[in-house]
């Protein structure tokens, strides 16, 4: 069967963007506030002659701060446990947050392969330094993409079907 490949990362920062930009049809509900992704949505897709099944684990997403970490720490172990690459994702403007690093280190310790991508990048000149940051989640190299201007979508498919 067909690799799987999770997009896993906190409420708003693209997941759902990304996941439609990949399926090239709009299947994911993209809403400024968390909590309308339906749960565990399904897309096949073609990279390079690689055939693959990418799922969003936005899932039903909390409202509630307390209860995101938590959230968060459940969909990325149900991508540990069903996914073959992990799309780890994070969002430029937000910065590195305490989310993000308890969530790599679960993805590091796993070591299923993971690529980080930073999403948001919709103007690479001016926010090229504010991505090297990410280097500091210890899972490599972070990937610059817009999903909603559908840019550096390709170099993060190329990492992605790397791990195949
Ligand atoms: P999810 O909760 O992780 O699934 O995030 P969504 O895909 O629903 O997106 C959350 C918000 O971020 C929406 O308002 C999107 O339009 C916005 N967004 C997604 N990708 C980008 C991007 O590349 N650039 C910018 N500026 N906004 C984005
Ligand atoms: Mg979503």
């Amino acid at each position: 069967s067909k690799p799987i490949v999770a997009i896993v990362g906190r409420p708003n920062v693209g997941k759902s963007t990304l996941f439609n930009a990949l399926a090239g049809e709009m299947i994911s509900i993209v809403k400024d506030t968390p909590g309308v992704t339906r749960d565990r949505i399904y897309a096949d897709v073609s990279w390079l002659d690689r055939d693959f099944t990418i799922i969003d684990t936005g899932g039903i997403e909390p409202d509630s701060q307390d209860i995101i970490l938590s959230q968060m720490r459940e969909q990325a172990q149900i991508a540990i446990d069903s996914a073959d690459v992990i799309i780890f994702i994070t969002d430029v403007r937000q910065g590195l947050t305490d989310a993000d690093s308890q969530v790599a280190d679960m993805l590091r310790k796993s070591r299923r392969p993971v690529v980080l991508a930073v999403n948001k990048v919709d103007n690479y000149k001016s926010q090229q330094m504010d991505v090297y940051e990410f280097y500091n989640l210890g899972i490599g190299e972070p990937f610059p993409i817009s999903a909603e201007g559908k840019q550096g979508i390709g170099d993060l498919l190329d990492a992605v079907v790397s791990h195949f």
